[in-house]
């Protein structure tokens, strides 16, 4: 059934309150996307959203939204904490997947002539693929624990990162509540041997350059320039986080049945805030939120020896500094303001990004002038974004954007449209080489798999919920 959608403006939408919808949805989209989106399911999932209790607020949806399990990709819903409940559905089988970028003194033409030692060197040192592990840096029990209760400060502490890392890590590189208590054995067999490793398909490491700058000011505060190399590492919970979220998915439909929660699809099962299966839920979310946070800081850590390694040059001359690190993929307390109230709220973001606006105290002091670094990458052949937060995403959005560009074919529509190409070579026809470990995923990443960032962007900044910094441009891709 097709869902009913209001104009309001060039760049949002309307889903009104109907039936058993407890709020309305709210839609960030230009006329063209929406035109696309109305022949598309994610628009249901929207308006299911908005009927779990508790929500607070619109059901959102950002301009990148697509398809996902019981919540769209790209949604955004916050929940009352005695009313509210939470979802692993609204978090996503990779728990605190997320990106982040770092920026280098280097230019491209210090690179450049290095380029392809440089991929190789990188796709060597850092597993990927589907099942990837590392058989040099499996966790004991103990240090596993300490990974999930600590996240990247345990990787820190074993001296791969510095203190300053930490300080540019959304939540420090720690989520609190974690409890490993709540996680199943099978689950933390799983997180042994895979930190450090970058996963299938849609990971990956690129090594990029400033295109474009949009906003000087920002840019100076970020540390970047036009021609910079900088370094965007995507990545996740792996196998740990995945099986959190399918132990949990069990769980929560038990308990949306004990609690005499409807359910519009079983894919949005959940648990109030309140209850223990709610509470322990977020507890093992927040290990396996700290197992990502650490697994991002561990390729960091390969990411800077190798560049080191391949220019014949120190950590003190390249200076690859870590600008932000942020979660896309989490449900997190946080205190917002809504009709005129302090609340505090757990707010879902399921492939979309917290985007704080300039003062806010939970952003680094470095960058409250300007707002949080949000990152967003688009697609390995086009290019990729950096923005930052604004007082509008405070206001409307909980404090949140989009977190990338977003599919517009499914993986075997992608995989139908790369039949008989060469992909490799047409990215390398382009400067842009392409490292990956199987032909399979590099057909269902091909660029047209996703929107044009650049659109996705526009509304964004259009809306006024977040700002465009500067452009990147793709010049080795490793894939997984
Ligand atoms: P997701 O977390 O939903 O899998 O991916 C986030 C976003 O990353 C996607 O929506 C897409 O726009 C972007 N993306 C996927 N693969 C690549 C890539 O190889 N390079 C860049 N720059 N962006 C990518
Ligand atoms: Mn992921
Ligand atoms: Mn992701």
């Amino acid at each position: 059934m097709a869902v009913k959608v209001e104009k309001i403006d060039e760049c949002r939408w309307r889903i009104p309150r109907e039936g058993a919808m407890r709020t309305e949805g709210l839609i960030y989209a230009s006329r063209q996307m929406m035109a696309v989106l109305q022949r598309e399911q994610a628009l249901e999932q929207v308006r299911n959203v908005a009927t779990l209790p508790g929500i607070v607020g619109p059901s959102l949806a950002m301009p990148d939204i697509h398809w996902g399990y019981g919540f769209p990709i790209g949604g955004v819903a916050a929940f009352d904490a005695e009313e509210g409940i939470v979802s692993p559905g609204g978090v996503g089988y990779d728990i605190n997947c997320g990106v982040r970028l770092m920026r280098s003194s280097l230019a491209v033409t210090d690179v450049r002539p290095h380029l392809k030692t440089l991929a190789d060197s990188l796709f060597q040192r850092v597993p990927s693929g589907v099942g990837s592990s590392r058989r040099d840096f499996r966790l004991n029990q103990e240090e596993e624990r300490q990974v999930l209760l600590r996240g990247a400060r345990w990787v820190v502490e074993q001296g791969l990162g510095t203190a300053e890392d930490l300080n540019h890590i959304e939540a420090g590189g720690c989520i609190d509540g974690a409890d490993p208590e709540f996680l199943s054995d099978r689950a933390l067999e799983r997180g042994r041997d895979q930190l450090g490793t970058l996963g299938s398909g849609n990971h990956f490491i690129e090594v990029q350059q400033v295109e474009e700058i949009h906003d000087p000011v920002a840019a100076d505060v970020l540390g970047l320039f036009p021609g910079q190399i900088t370094v965007t590492i995507h990545t996740g919970s792996r196998g740990l986080g995945y099986q959190v979220c399918d132990d949990y998915l069990r769980v929560m439909l038990r308990a949306a049945a004990k609690y005499g929660i409807t359910l519009p699809d079983r894919q949005l099962c959940c648990a109030p805030l309140s209850s223990p299966e709610g509470r322990q839920y977020l507890a093992a979310m927040a290990c396996a939120a700290n197992y990502a946070f650490a697994n991002r800081q561990l390729i960091t850590a390969s990411v800077r020896q190798t560049f080191e390694e391949v220019l014949g040059a120190g950590a003190e001359a390249l200076q690859l500094s870590l600008i932000y690190d942020v979660c896309h993929n989490i449900a997190k307390w946080e205190q917002h303001v809504f009709e005129g109230k302090k609340r505090r709220l757990c707010v879902h973001r399921k492939g979309a990004t917290r985007a704080f606006p300039p003062g806010h105290a939970e952003i680094p002091a470095c960058y409250r002038s300007i707002g949080q670094p949000v990152l967003i990458p688009g697609d390995m052949g086009r290019y990729s974004y950096v923005l930052v937060g604004t007082a509008g995403a405070m206001n409307e959005t909980f404090g949140s954007i989009c977190h990338g560009a977003g599919r517009v074919l499914s993986r075997h529509k992608a995989k139908k449209a790369a039949r008989g190409r060469n992909i490799f070579a047409e990215l390398a026809d382009r400067g842009i080489l392409l490292r990956a470990a199987g032909r399979g995923t590099v057909a269902e990443e091909i660029s047209e798999a996703y929107k044009d960032v650049t659109e996705v962007v526009g509304v964004v900044q259009q809306a006024g919920i977040g700002r465009i910094v500067a452009r990147l441009k793709p010049m080795a891709v490793i894939k997984g």
